[in-house]
C-alpha cells in the first residue's frame, strides 16, 4: 500500500519549495525531503541563509514511485499512443502525477509564496514552460534544469502567477558535487528574491532595427563620448553562413544598439552596400578609438570575424570568459552560466537567437538577443572587476589579456601547409588502417560478428558494444557521466586489464582508432584557400591554464595544439 506524503510547513510562507516525488525515508516517515537529498538540501538553504522551517516544503507527486523513478508515473510512448492520455506541458502523467498536480495548484493558493524554488527537472516540468522534452527509452522525460537554473521565471498565471527558480536537484548534486556551489549560489538568489512577490523586470532601452540615419547618430554619438575620456563598450556578434549577420554594443547593463546587416527579409542586406561601407569604418574608428575599453565574451570568435570580413583588428581590454577563467578556472565559463553568477536580472535568454530558419524566425527577437549578449557582457565585466580586485588577480588577468594579441595574430595567419608531404602521410595511414582492418579478419576468421547491413564490428562503438557486451558476454564498462554502456577509450583500457587473453585484440582496436582520427582529423582537415591551417587558441581552454585550441571560427583547419603522434607507443 503506497503511502501519501502531504507537503509540510508554515502557510503562508514567503518560500515554496517543491521536489519531484518522495523517497524510501520520506514514505516511512510521511515528511518531504528527509532522506539524505533532503539533508543535504536542507545544509545548502541553510549556508544560503533560508531556514528549512520558514519554508513550506512539498513534492509534484506525493507518492512514492517505483524504484524512485518518476518516469514511472507516466504513460510510455507507446501508451500514449494507444491511449491518447491528456497531455501537460508536454508529458502524459498517469493519475498519481494529476493528482499531485491539483494538488499543488491548492497548495500554492494556500501558501502564498512569494517565489517558488523548482527542485529538479519534473518540479521545473510543473511549474513552468520553460523546460524541453527528450525521448528516452521509449519514455518523455523532461530536461533543462541544467540550462534555467538560477533564473528567476516571471510570473505567469497559467502557472499560479509566482515567481520560480529552478535549482538542481540535490539527488544529482549528491552525483556531480561540483553543482553544489552554483545550486547555493541560486539559494541565496532565491532568499533575496523572496523579499517580495513582484518580479523586476529589467528596464532595457535596446535600440534595433536603426534606420542608416540613426546607426551613424548613434556611433558619432559614442565616438563623442569616447573623445570625452575613457568609455567601456561590451561588444558581440552573431554570425550567419560565415558571415557577420550583426553587431551588438552595450554602454550600460540596459544600453545597447543592434546594427544589423544581414536579415532574412532581404536578399540585399540590411543596408546598401555604400551604407554598410560606411558602418564598418564607422566601427573602426569607434574600436580603435584609444579611449576606448573593449569587452567581448569569448572575443576570439568574434575578432577572427572581423579581421577577415571588415579587415581591422582592435586592442582588447577584457574577455570576461578569459576573466571568469582566473577567478574560477575550474567552472562552466559560457556566457550563460556566468551571467547567472553576475547579472542581477538574470533570467536564461540563449534560446532566443538559435534560430535562423527564415518561415518562423523573429529577427527583432534575433536583435533584441544579440543586445541581451552585450549588456549581459558588460554587467559581468564590472561585477568580475570587483572580485578581480578583491582577490588582487589583476597580474594574472593580465597575463591572459597580453596573450590575447599573440595568440590571434598565429591564428589569421595559419600556418602553410606541404600538400605532397600531406598526401604521402594520408596514404601511409589509410595503408596502416588496412592492415588493422586485415588483422581483424584473419584473427576473427570464421565468425560471423557483423550484423547483416551494419558496418564492420570493428569500426562503429555499437557494433563493438554488441560484440564485446552481447557476444562475448563482456562485463560492461560504463560512461563515467552518462552512466551509458560505452567501448570509449577508458573503456577498451579496463576490458584489456581485466581480460588479458583478448588484450592483444582491443590493444589493436586502440591503435585502429587513433590511427582513424589521426587520419580525419588531423591529415584530412580542411585547408583555407590559400593552403594554409588555422584554428582557434582558447586562451582559458584548460583548468592547468595550457591553451587548447580546435577548428576556426570558420568551422576550418583543426586543434593545433595536441597534434597525437598517431601511434602512442612509438
Ligand atoms: N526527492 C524529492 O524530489 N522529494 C523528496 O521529498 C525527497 C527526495
Amino acid at each position: 500500500m503506497m503511502r501519501r506524503v502531504p507537503g509540510k510547513g508554515p502557510k503562508p510562507a514567503k518560500i515554496m519549495i517543491v521536489g519531484e516525488a518522495p523517497g524510501a525515508n520520506e514514505e516511512l516517515r510521511g515528511e518531504p525531503f528527509v532522506g539524505q537529498s533532503g539533508d543535504e538540501l536542507t545544509r545548502m538553504l541553510a549556508e544560503a541563509g533560508i531556514n528549512r522551517d520558514e519554508c513550506y516544503v512539498t513534492n509534484v507527486c506525493k507518492f512514492r514511485p517505483p524504484n524512485n523513478e518518476l518516469w514511472r508515473f507516466f504513460h510510455s510512448n507507446d501508451e500514449t499512443k494507444k491511449l491518447k492520455p491528456q497531455a501537460v506541458n508536454g508529458l502524459f502523467p498517469r493519475q498519481e502525477v494529476i493528482d499531485g498536480l491539483n494538488e499543488l495548484q491548492i497548495e500554492i493558493e494556500l501558501v502564498q509564496p512569494n517565489i517558488i524554488i523548482a527542485v529538479g527537472n519534473y518540479s521545473f516540468w510543473a511549474l513552468s514552460n520553460n523546460v524541453n522534452i527528450k525521448n528516452e527509452e521509449g519514455f518523455k522525460v523532461p530536461v533543462g534544469v541544467g540550462t534555467w537554473r538560477g533564473s528567476i521565471i516571471p510570473p505567469n498565471e497559467t502557472y499560479h502567477g509566482r515567481k520560480i527558480i529552478p535549482i538542481y536537484h540535490p539527488a544529482a548534486i549528491l552525483r556531480m558535487w561540483e553543482w553544489r556551489k552554483i545550486t547555493v549560489h541560486d539559494l541565496n538568489r532565491a532568499r533575496r528574491d523572496s523579499e517580495s512577490p513582484i518580479y523586476e523586470t529589467p528596464p532595457y532601452r535596446f535600440i534595433v532595427r536603426p534606420s542608416y540615419t540613426d546607426t551613424i547618430k548613434w556611433l558619432n554619438g559614442l565616438i563623442a563620448d569616447a573623445n570625452a575620456g575613457p568609455l567601456k563598450l561590451a561588444i558581440d556578434i552573431e554570425t550567419r553562413l560565415g558571415h557577420i549577420a550583426c553587431i551588438g554594443i552595450a554602454w550600460s547593463d540596459f544600453d545597447a544598439i543592434c546594427i544589423p546587416f544581414i536579415t532574412k527579409d532581404s536578399l540585399q542586406g540590411y543596408f546598401t552596400p555604400y551604407e554598410e561601407a560606411a558602418i564598418i569604418w564607422f566601427l573602426y574608428r569607434l574600436f580603435t578609438h584609444p579611449n576606448v575599453q573593449a569587452i567581448g565574451q569569448n572575443f576570439a570568435y568574434d575578432m577572427q570575424y572581423i579581421a577577415r570580413r571588415w579587415g581591422f583588428i582592435f586592442h582588447l581590454h577584457a574577455d570576461t570568459m578569459l576573466t571568469q577563467h582566473v577567478l574560477f578556472p575550474g567552472m562552466p565559463k559560457t556566457l550563460d552560466y556566468i551571467a547567472s553568477l553576475w547579472c542581477k536580472f538574470y533570467c536564461y535568454w540563449k534560446d532566443e537567437g538559435k534560430e535562423w530558419d527564415p518561415r518562423t524566425m523573429d529577427m527583432e527577437r534575433h536583435w533584441v538577443y544579440n543586445c541581451k549578449d552585450a549588456v549581459n557582457t558588460f554587467e559581468v565585466n564590472r561585477e568580475q572587476q570587483k572580485i578581480i580586485e578583491l582577490w588582487k588577480l589583476q597580474e594574472q588577468q593580465q597575463l591572459l589579456m597580453d596573450m590575447f594579441p599573440v595568440f590571434l595574430r598565429t591564428m589569421l595567419r595559419g600556418v602553410r601547409i606541404n600538400l605532397d608531404l600531406r598526401k604521402q602521410l594520408s596514404i601511409q595511414l589509410l595503408n596502416e588502417i588496412m592492415e588493422c582492418e586485415r588483422w581483424f579478419g584473419s584473427v576473427t576468421k570464421g565468425l560471423n560478428l557483423t550484423k547483416p547491413k551494419a558496418k564492420p564490428w570493428f569500426s562503429s562503438p555499437q557494433q563493438l558494444a554488441y560484440v564485446l557486451y552481447d557476444l562475448m558476454k563482456l562485463p560492461k564498462a560504463r560512461h563515467r557521466t552518462t552512466g551509458k554502456d560505452t567501448t570509449n577509450d577508458e573503456a577498451l583500457t579496463t576490458i584489456a586489464a581485466r581480460e588479458p587473453l583478448i588484450a592483444p585484440l582491443i590493444n589493436k582496436l586502440k591503435e585502429f582508432r587513433s590511427l582513424r582520427i589521426f587520419h580525419s582529423n588531423f591529415i584530412m582537415a580542411s585547408l583555407d584557400k590559400d593552403n594554409r591551417i588555422r584554428c582557434s587558441y582558447n586562451i582559458g581552454g584548460t583548468e592547468t591554464f595550457r591553451l587548447s585550441s580546435k577548428e576556426d571560427a570558420f568551422g576550418m583547419g583543426t586543434n593545433l595544439q595536441n597534434i597525437p603522434k598517431g601511434n602512442e607507443d612509438d
